[in-house]
Formats: structure tokens, sequence, C-alpha cells
């Protein structure tokens, strides 16, 4: 089959690979039909050392069911399904506490799409992907959604849900403040709007990124970081930039939580923890856990409510995606 391979540092080729085939009853065969990059994925074909090519690119996604283990009895073959980038069993004593992104019963950081470095799973951009644990991982698209509207909400929209969705959870009178150079941030702003948030205040050193938050409702405010924004009760780090971790977790309301998104290849960053104690500050960062969110996000985009759609840069033929991806500009979505 063929399949988009990451093959060096900066080249990304159409190959011929062998298609995956049912290793358990529990498997599920599907066939992507619409991809869409994450803000990771420019860096990882530049060439990150944790993940060493080859492999076949790709990790949020839609994609049809085309051949069923036998125990699979939750989807049908010609089903839609949204398939989480990180692979859960659904079943451990982790999954079921909603821990989904460190399931027991896989090798930790177990996604599709990173190769070796991501557990060895496949990629999204071939004709054939092979999910394992399909009945608890897999979620069926609601009827009326189009597969190229929600193919990041395998993980993107997720991970900017996250940051905002259970602090909001029947409140209206929290505020937001979002320190973003991601689309992850352009997520959280949409859903906190979409959850009635009592105010959503966005900052972004990028010109574009903050016209679209602002047509979601949010304030905008002209990067760069200061030193701390007005407080706001749920503050959200979405850049790998330690200026704006810290600020977001100054300018947090007394009681309040900031959950930082980025990824910090550093073991020994420093926090300003003299302002965390002074204002009990709750902390939260790691990786997203997609697959428990994934059900509520369908819902609230099937009710028109969430429009993850209007994120997106560029969308782009299958047959055309070897260019678009070896030079990806912003969420772009690929699709058959
Ligand atoms: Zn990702
Ligand atoms: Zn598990």
């Amino acid at each position: 089959m063929r399949a988009l391979q990451y093959v060096a540092a900066g080249r990304v080729e159409w190959d011929d690979i062998p298609p995956p085939t049912l290793a358990s009853d529990g498997d599920v065969i599907v066939e992507p039909v619409a991809v869409a990059s994450c803000d990771l994925d420019a860096a990882l074909v530049t060439g990150l050392p944790m993940f060493p090519p080859p492999f076949t690119l790709g990790h949020e996604f839609v994609a049809r069911v085309v051949d069923l283990g036998d125990d699979v009895e939750q989807v049908r073959e010609g089903d839609l399904v949204v398939v989480p980038f990180q692979i859960s069993c659904g079943a451990c004593r982790r999954c079921t506490s909603g821990i989904t992104a460190n399931c027991e019963r896989v090798p930790r950081r177990s996604m599709f799409g990173f190769g070796a470095g991501g557990g060895s799973w496949d990629g999204a951009m071939a004709d054939r992907v092979r999910v394992p644990f399909a009945a608890r991982m897999l979620v069926r698209l609601p009827a009326g959604v189009s597969p190229a509207a929600v193919a990041s909400v395998s993980d993107n929209v997720a991970d900017g849900w996250r940051t905002v969705a259970p602090h909001l959870a029947g409140r209206t009178d929290r505020s937001v403040l979002i320190l973003s150079a991601s689309t992850i941030g352009l997520y959280a702003a949409d859903a906190a709007a979409a959850l009635g948030a009592e105010r959503v205040t966005y900052v972004d050193p990028d010109a574009h990124r903050r016209e679209l938050a602002a047509s979601v409702g949010a304030d905008v405010i002209e990067g760069p970081w200061q030193r701390h924004y007005g407080p706001a009760d749920i503050t959200v780090n979405a850049t790998a930039e330690t200026d704006a971790l810290h600020a977001a977790v100054r300018s947090t309301a007394p009681g309040g939580v900031c959950t930082s998104v980025g990824i910090y290849w550093d073991d020994a960053l420093p926090m300003p923890m003299l302002s965390m104690y002074g204002i009990s500050l709750t902390f939260v960062t790691g990786r997203a856990n997609v697959r428990v969110a994934i059900p509520e996000i369908l819902e609230l985009v099937a009710a028109g409510r969430l429009h993850p759609e209007q994120f997106t840069a560029l969308t782009v033929p299958w047959d055309d995606a070897q260019p678009a991806w070896a030079n990806l500009r912003g969420k772009t979505v690929f699709v058959r």
C-alpha cells in the first residue's frame, strides 16, 4: 500500500509498504479519510532525536472501518470513526480512571505516527491502519459532521479542550487567559467561549491567529509576553516558551488552575514557586487524555457549538500531500 513516510530530516516521501492485517480479535483495520497535521508535526520532520525515521506520518485522523476482528461489535464495516492518537485499552485501571494517555497495557508514549519513538504503531497517512483495542478506542462520527472538520479532534482539539472544559463545567463566572503560539490555543479559546466562560483573553504574537481568536469572541492582546496579565481563574500556556509559561502561572487568580500543554525538553526548568504558593495554584501539565474528551467534543460539534474547522489553514487532496507535508504551515487537513 502507499504510505507517506518521513525518511530523513527534512525528507518526506510516498513509499510502498506492506498493508497491516488483523493481529487480534479486538483489532480493526481502517482507511484514513481525513488526516490533520499536528502542531508537533512540523518540528517532527525537521528531525527530533526522540523520533528517529523512517516511519509513516500522521496521527490525527478520521477513518472508515474496512475490516473487523471477531470480538468487535461496537462498530461496523463502513462506519466513520475518530481514532484517538494515543493507544489505550480502555479497560485497565488507568484507562478506567480516565488516564488513557498512559494505558498500563502498552509501552509508554504509545501512539500512531511517531515510528519507534511512539511504540512502532502505524501512521495515518497510509491506505490502511491497524487499530488495537478498537471496541474502546474508536468513537463513531455523529451524523452530519464532516470528517475534515474533526480530523484534529484525535489530538490538538482535545488538547485545547482539556485546558478549560473540566474547570468550566457548569460555571459561567470564570475567566480564561490563553497565552498561545499554536493552534491548540485557538481550540482552547473556542472551547472556552462555547462553554460560557465569563471572559476569554487570548495573547499571541501572531496577527492571523489573534484575528481567529477574536472571531470566536476572545479579547486579544498582542505578544511578546508581559511579565503578567490581569488575573484569570483559568490560565493556559499553549507555547513552549519559558517566559509565557511563567506569565501564565503568575496571571492565575487565587485558587485558579494553570494548564501548560507545551513540551519542554528540559527536566530542570525553573518555576515561579513563590508566586504559585502565594496563589494556591493548581498546575496541570502532561499528555492530554484525549480518548476521554472526544465524545463530548463531537457532541458539541454536531450541535454547532464548536467549530474546529475554522482554524484549518489549508485543505489538501491526498495525492498532493507530499510537498505540503514537507513544508507545513499551520493546521493542514489531507482529504481522500
Ligand atoms: Zn500531536
Ligand atoms: Zn489501558
